[in-house]
């Protein structure tokens, strides 16, 4: 048999529950497969052990695994199996049933351990659905039944392993090596990087948030982008898969990659936008695009009026609409209240034509502002009424506020200096954050950056941690 990869190591987890971040691993099972050098049959390692997962295992969990906490309180924790670990994943494609699962909580506790873990890893459930789309279910019992694998300790981590690796010796016994090999291509997703790039130019890359800067044959670059995983995204560009237009011609001009690593997500669009602005890169079209932007408020008579990003004062958007991404986009959601709330037309300045019944008037779907049929006050306090889900909140600091984003896989933190949903400056030590504090640059609205802040406080998610006014040092 000859597999797609001279190494396999197929790996299943049991956990205290379903978050990479928070739960842990109770136990490991893996057998690793590696092809034999005259072709025959390959060898076949399987390792298992039970993990201290050093919190207690929720009941659900125990009835689900059969694993308590009796079991596992004599175990080693995951400290202790890093090496053996890394060893036995050492070279080969990991593969796993829903493998970002298993793969996440891995890194996550390669993580905590100290110790950097990446690979390719490949999903079964991915793979399933690649050669048999037309099949009910790709889970692992619905694997089991419908190719009568041998099914032992489900639920138990080698028990789980096996039978995927059983998976895979049936796709061998009934499809062709090399539709196989095409499905598991797909699925990892393994970019066809342009041939003027080094083969390894992704290996490089961490996967871990930040931003990418594309290079040609000029000191320039290309193009710049920010991802929470680098990697990913870069690979992404080059799959093919749904390659743009700008990809395409990437793909031909890119002689090499530059990347930066941030924190987290905030940090790679913030650096992404100072790049973009800074650099100017020809295949980047973030600038016109954000100066496009902005936000909509009520004038003194009630009508609305549009204010594009270079006219915000920060200090205003309390209160204001959006943010918007452009005029046409303002102009849309008020048609939409319009219909949706009988608003008129030549009231909200959306037709400019004057005198005489409106145009939605003459289809009878304004309440008629335009006729005096309905007091202009009223239609305005029903406009207001209308727009009150879009207004942005007021700056809930008093001036000031920081945000925290520390990395999960490193120990990089950066300190992000916020002022009314805009950003004035980024810090990664004290003295940088110090010096951002006393003199902060005026905040400049970027609707990108706006956004985000907004999102996040809307979803409880913005932690701002507010800077107390300096007082003068009078000494
Ligand atoms: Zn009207």
């Amino acid at each position: 048999m000859r597999l797609f990869a001279p190494s396999l190591a197929f790996v299943d987890l049991e956990t205290t529950g379903m978050s990479a971040g928070e739960d842990r691993i109770t136990e490991i099972g893996v057998v690793r497969v590696d092809a034999a050098a005259d072709g025959t049959a390959p060898q076949v390692t399987e390792w298992s052990t039970l993990v201290d997962p050093g919190v207690p295992i929720p009941p659900a969990i125990v009835a689900l695994t059969g694993i308590d906490n009796a079991m596992v309180a004599g175990a080693p924790p995951f400290s202790a199996l890093v090496r053996d670990i890394a060893a036995l994943l050492d070279g080969a494609v990991f593969v796993a049933h829903n493998a970002r699962f298993d793969y996440g909580f891995l890194k996550h506790a390669f993580a905590r351990a100290g110790h950097p873990f990446t690979t390719r890893a490949l999903c079964t459930v991915r793979l399933s659905r690649r050669l048999f789309p037309d099949a009910r279910g790709h889970g692992l019992d619905a694997l089991i039944a419908r190719h009568a694998l041998p099914a032992g300790d489900r639920h138990r981590a080698l028990g789980d392993a096996r039978a995927i690796w059983s998976f895979m010796q049936v796709l061998y016994r009934d499809l062709p090596g090399d539709a196989i090999e095409a499905a598991v291509k797909r699925v990892l997703r393994i970019p066809s990087l342009p041939p003027q790039l080094p083969p390894d130019a992704l290996d490089a890359l961490p996967e871990s948030p930040g931003v990418y800067l594309f290079y040609g044959d000029n000191p320039l670059p290309l193009y710049i982008g920010k991802s929470i995983n680098l990697r990913d995204r870069v690979a992404a560009h080059f799959s093919g898969d749904w390659r743009s237009e700008t990809d395409a011609r990437l793909s031909q001009e890119i002689r090499r990659i530059e990347f930066e690593e941030t924190a987290g997500e905030l940090g790679a669009l913030l650096r992404e936008a100072t790049l973009v602005k800074a650099r100017m890169p020809a295949h980047n079209r973030a600038l016109r695009r954000k100066a496009e932007a902005g936000v909509l408020t009520l004038t003194t008579e009630g009508t609305p009026a549009y204010v594009p990003a270079m006219a915000i004062e920060p200090a205003g958007l309390a209160g204001a609409f959006g943010p918007f991404g452009s005029r046409a986009a303002v102009r849309e959601t008020l048609r939409a209240l319009a219909a949706e709330h009988r608003l008129c037309w030549r009231r909200l300045g959306l037709e400019r034509r004057p005198g005489g019944p409106c145009f939605q008037r003459q289809l009878r779907r304004c309440a008629g502002a335009c006729v005096g049929a309905e007091d202009p006050a009223l239609h305005d306090a029903r406009l207001a009424t209308a727009l009150a889900p879009l207004a942005i909140p007021a700056w809930p600091c008093a001036g000031l506020a920081l945000v925290r984003e520390a990395a999960v896989f490193s120990e990089r933190t950066d300190v992000h200096v916020m002022r009314d949903w805009c950003w004035l400056g980024t810090a990664r030590d004290e003295g940088a954050l110090a010096e951002l504090i006393e003199a902060p640059p005026r905040p400049q609205f970027d609707i990108d950056v706006t956004r985000l802040l907004l999102k996040r406080y809307a979803a409880g998610r913005l932690v701002l941690q507010p800077v107390p006014a300096l007082s003068l040092d009078v000494r």
